[in-house]
């Protein structure tokens, strides 16, 4: 199935919003196995509207509109449709009873322009708004394009979701044949062509599944889809097997989650001394709802005097190594550590660049993690590829699952 989106809105255009609506679109389609051919954001203009739509419906099997449903001016999409189709416009019953009762509640009458609003195209059927005023349209076959099937829902990414949920999605699974099931898993410290290799005997025997590989800034991630959750599991049970503790986790779940499950279920706690990655980590794990059941807190300690003053180092140390080494690192991590009474203490420190390190000891991407814990510190020194933000970003994650890893 061809499937194309069209965003239509001129603040898409411009920096005022970003078109997120296509996204979470094309996340949803990928459930059903399903994916966009094309996807175009439209300013609100009739002519350009027009011109795109009999492109769209010559090229596509169906075609996703959000946005110029409204009952103002600038809102004129299915309109432009309805003239394409030379498709008289009448007003829909059942949506009448719903923008009167709309209205009704809040103790105000519709104006004429919301009237506009129920106006649906013959030979069209009126999607239901649940959330708001405008209604959405489920089209088969306009303008006597036999082929192609145009759905339109509002603007309003609330109003859009929930009407692609509860109207949409049930219709077009129905039609694109069986739900399919995704197995999702994290892989950490592992490049994707690595991956790629390791992997590559395993999805030979399971071929039925189908396999992408995602790579993001700090992890991989593999997914496979099938309509059969047995197939999945079977194929899940074997990559824990073949990926052992790279494997970071299947499911929803993320890098964070996981150390936070980890240091749960052993009943230990964790500081950090954060140099490089300037707090990262710390927003990382406090984004998961009750981090604080193991994670006590811990310091951005930027500069020499923060690392002496929060995290405990001996300026002389310092002195003696420079604020990226090994010593100071591993005394960042130990520092933190008996502050605030963990078992473990994580520092990191490096050079997220762009600048060369002016005494010249360390290259931009340098990283040192320290790990001290209730026996010994675990220390280790990567070069770092990326950006600055990148840089930062695999920081954090790398160490992460340095702790992850020693928690397995
Ligand atoms: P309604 O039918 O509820 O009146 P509409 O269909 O007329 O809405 P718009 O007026 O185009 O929709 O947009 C309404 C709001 O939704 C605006 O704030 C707009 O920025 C936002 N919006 C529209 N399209 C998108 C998109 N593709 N992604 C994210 N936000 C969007
Ligand atoms: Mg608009």
């Amino acid at each position: 199935m061809r499937i194309e989106c069209i965003a239509v809105g001129t603040e898409l255009l411009a920096t005022e919003r970003v078109d997120t609506n296509s996204v979470w679109l094309a996340q949803r389609l990928a459930r059903l196995g399903l994916a966009f051919h094309r996807k175009t954001c439209v300013g609100d203009d009739r002519q350009d509207l027009a011109d795109l739509f009999r492109e769209a419906l010559d090229r596509s099997d169906l075609v996703l509109t959000t946005g110029g449903l409204g009952p103002t001016f600038d809102d004129f999409t299915k309109e432009v449709l309805a003239e394409i189709a030379s498709a008289p416009l009448h007003e829909d019953a059942a949506c009448k009873a719903d923008l009167m009762a709309f209205y009704a509640s809040r103790n105000r009458v519709p104006s004429a322009n919301n009237l506009k609003q129920i106006l649906i195209p013959e030979g069209a059927e009126a999607v239901r708004n649940p959330l708001g005023t405008a209604p959405g349209i489920w089209w088969e076959a306009p303008a006597g394009k036999g082929r192609c099937t145009v759905v339109m829902m509002p603007g309003v990414p609330r109003e859009m979701k929930r009407m692609w949920l509860d109207q949409v999605e049930p219709r077009l699974a129905a039609r694109a044949g069986a739900t399919l099931h995704t197995l999702r898993v994290v892989v950490g410290g592992v490049p994707e062509s690595t991956l790629d290799e390791r992997t590559r005997d395993l999805r030979e025997r399971h071929a039925h599944l189908d396999w992408t590989i995602l790579a993001g800034i700090v992890q991989v991630e593999l997914q496979a889809r099938h309509p059969d959750p047995a197939a999945l599991a079977s194929a899940e049970a074997e990559l824990r097997d073949l990926l052992g503790p790279d494997l970071v986790c299947v499911g929803d779940s993320n890098l964070e989650d996981e150390v936070l499950r980890l240091l749960q279920a052993r009943d230990e706690t964790l500081a950090l001394a954060e140099s490089m990655p300037g707090g990262l980590l710390s927003a990382k794990l406090t984004s998961v709802p009750g981090a604080s059941r193991v994670f006590r807190g811990g310091a951005v300690a930027y500069t020499a005097a923060a690392k002496e003053a929060l995290a405990g180092v001996d300026a002389g140390l310092i002195a003696a190594h420079g604020t990226v080494s090994e010593p100071v690192t591993e005394a960042m991590a130990e520092g933190i550590r008996q502050k605030l009474a963990t078992t473990w203490g994580l520092a990191v420190t490096g050079n997220a660049g762009p600048d060369l390190d002016p005494q010249g000891a360390t290259s931009v991407g340098d990283c040192i993690i320290a790990l001290s814990g209730p026996d010994t510190t675990e220390l280790r020194r990567f070069s770092i590829p990326g950006e600055r933000a990148d840089i930062q970003l695999r920081g954090a994650a790398w160490a992460l699952d340095l702790l992850r890893r020693s928690l397995l």
